[in-house]
């Protein structure tokens, strides 16, 4: 069947049932199955096997084994779960660990980075890239006495990729950007930036917030040097998880982790009162691991392993060319206008509309038709497509509502100065 001909509830549900990875949503909670939830990309859904997970951990590893659970596997869990991600975005084994925050570990990274470039005062970066990871940039480059350049995006949609290689130059230290743009889900050619920046003699750290379980990844492929990451978005890892960091294997014993702490000790436990790092990946790490939080990220990581980065990736693409078909049958003409990339090859796992009332759209969508996507400022209503858990039927159906909100002029009723963290 072809795209065109599947404008209706039956086809969108035969395009379920003939989808391979479909029965993969059973996977998860899905407490209410009316509400449409499109907003993966910012807190995954609850894989069912996490909640067994963590009860084995509450009652048997922290209850009953106490101290004794950091012997039998607590310590090795950060790198473990990190082994496992590694899979998921082209790294090898020993080049990926789970700590802190993303905000956190581009901050080690990217001091890291700068301590390795001393004589180079410029950080290339772009105005699509997270606000957090600009703060962070900024306050890198305060501390080191180096400055930021960021790159516009002209259409504030597609990375200015051409602009950045262009300003790529021996003063360059470090090239920062996020691998799948946060608004407009713009996504970067990894290999040809990467490229640029060795060329002139510079480090590329990239933010795979947006990618890791959403896209192709391969950081190996494209030589990428330093990454971060997310794993409460596409690898629904639970609330606030914690992220991971990739140092390319060959980089790490020339890194060093600005915030040493005692578990990225050579020997934490022999209480040495100098730091000396720890051989490989464990020396970008500070304190304590969170083990509860730790635990809950791996049965959503093997989930994606399960079905297969590339099988993810190729249903990814399905469900958002089916959304971007409905958008041009049924959305375009009611005011909205893409803000996304049209060529999958460039876009990742959500699609951005833009409205003159998008915002007031958005706070219908979650009152009224019981539609869950999210909104960044200044009009793009995100739906996030979540391969794992996104059907066909729930995008036609979402369109529908999404088309009843603005003919019905259901906005209406509500007040823009309302909105909060979605
Ligand atoms: C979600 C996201 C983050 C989140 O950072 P935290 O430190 O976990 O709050 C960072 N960068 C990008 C690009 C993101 O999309």
């Amino acid at each position: 069947m072809s795209v065109a001909a599947s404008f209706s509830l039956a086809a969108a549900r035969q395009l379920d049932a003939a989808d391979p990875l479909t029965a993969f949503r059973e996977r998860f909670v899905i407490d209410d199955p009316d509400l449409i939830y499109l907003d993966g990309n910012s807190l995954g859904r609850l894989p069912r096997a996490t909640v067994a997970r963590l009860d084995e951990v509450i009652q048997r590893e922290w209850g009953q084994r106490l101290v004794r659970s950091w012997g039998e596997g607590w310590f090795e869990a950060a790198g473990r779960i990190g082994d496992k991600i590694a899979r998921l975005v082209g790294a090898a084994e020993g080049e990926v660990i789970l700590a802190d925050s993303t905000s956190v570990n581009l901050y080690k990274l990217t001091l890291a980075a700068l301590a390795a470039r001393p004589d180079r005062q410029t950080i290339l970066t772009d105005d699509l890239n997270f606000p957090s990871d600009l703060y962070i940039l900024q306050s890198a480059a305060a501390l080191t006495g180096r400055r930021v350049r960021v790159i516009p995006a002209a259409d504030g949609i597609h990375g200015p990729a051409e602009a950045i290689c262009a300003a790529i130059n021996d003063d360059t230290a470090l090239v920062s950007l996020s691998h799948t743009v946060f608004k407009s889900g713009y996504v970067y050619d990894m290999a040809t930036i990467t490229a640029a920046a060795h060329r002139a003699g510079a480090l590329a750290l990239w933010d795979l917030s947006h990618s890791a379980g959403s896209v192709l990844v391969d950081l190996h492929g494209a030589a990428a040097d330093l990454a971060v990451g997310c794993t409460y978005k596409y690898l629904n890892g639970g609330p606030g998880a914690p992220a991971f960091l990739y140092v390319r294997g060959d980089l790490q014993g020339a890194l060093d982790n600005p915030i040493s702490g005692w578990i990225g000790q050579r020997d934490p436990f022999d209480f040495a009162l100098d730091y000396a790092p720890a051989a490989g990946r464990q020396r970008f790490l500070s304190g304590t691991p969170p083990i509860l939080s730790l635990a809950a990220v791996e049965p959503g990581v093997e989930l994606l392993l399960e079905a297969g980065m590339a099988e993810v990736r190729a249903r990814s693409v399905r469900l958002s060319e089916y959304l971007l078909a409905l958008y041009d049958e049924r959305l375009a003409s009611l005011g909205f206008r893409l803000n996304s990339p049209r060529d999958p090859a460039r876009r990742g796992s959500h699609i951005s509309l833009g409205h003159e009332e998008g915002l007031r759209i958005n706070l219908a969508l979650i009152r009224d038709v019981n539609v869950l996507p999210d909104f960044r400022r200044p009009d793009n209503i995100r739906l996030g497509i979540a391969p794992l858990y996104t059907t066909f039927s729930e995008l036609y159906e979402a369109v529908e509502r999404l088309r009843r909100v603005v003919v019905e002029r259901l906005y209406e009723r509500h007040d823009a100065a309302d909105l909060r963290v979605t």
